[in-house]
């Protein structure tokens, strides 16, 4: 799928930060929001985005508003993407060119170095590559996917 396709995008409050390298390595783009709710509120109905928060208050106000959010019950990151890949039909497989930086939310292209696959970001200069915390990230991936099938359908 390609930008303009029909994948969710999200908008995500300041007490879930690390939420956010996740969805973005799954290739969701989404917005760290640090601010006023009301002003959140106004990105995610402009933007078309479903808010994500640990706030209670401020999910109702998005449900009054009529927009899409969920109110995360915990902090642990496998656990919310298999909620989220259930929820919204996000996807918990990597897709190497359809990546984002974990920075600034950009497309990532891959480039090809000799010896290992390398991602670049057009937009803030940083270079992403498999190293050894890859296997934390792709643990993470599995038991977010074991979780999923925990939870069907
Ligand atoms: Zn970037």
């Amino acid at each position: 799928m390609r930008e303009g396709s029909s994948k969710p995008r999200f908008i995500v409050d300041a007490m879930l930060g690390n939420m956010i390298s996740w969805l973005r390595i799954l290739g969701y783009d989404t917005l760290y929001w640090e601010g006023d709710d009301k002003k959140l509120i106004e990105v995610a109905m402009k933007e078309d985005r479903i808010i994500l928060t640990m706030d209670r208050d401020l999910a109702l106000i998005a449900a009054r508003n009529g927009l899409e959010a969920f109110l995360i019950p915990n902090n642990e990151a496998s656990r919310i993407l298999a909620e989220l890949s259930k929820r919204y039909g996000i996807s918990l497989e990597f897709d190497p060119y359809e990546t984002r930086c974990p920075v600034c939310n950009h497309l990532l292209e891959m480039v090809n170095a000799e010896s290992r696959e390398e991602w670049i970001c057009p937009s803030c200069g940083k270079k992403y590559w498999k190293g050894s915390h890859w296997r934390n990230i792709m643990k993470t991936i599995m038991d977010a996917r074991r979780e999923r099938a925990r939870r069907r359908p």
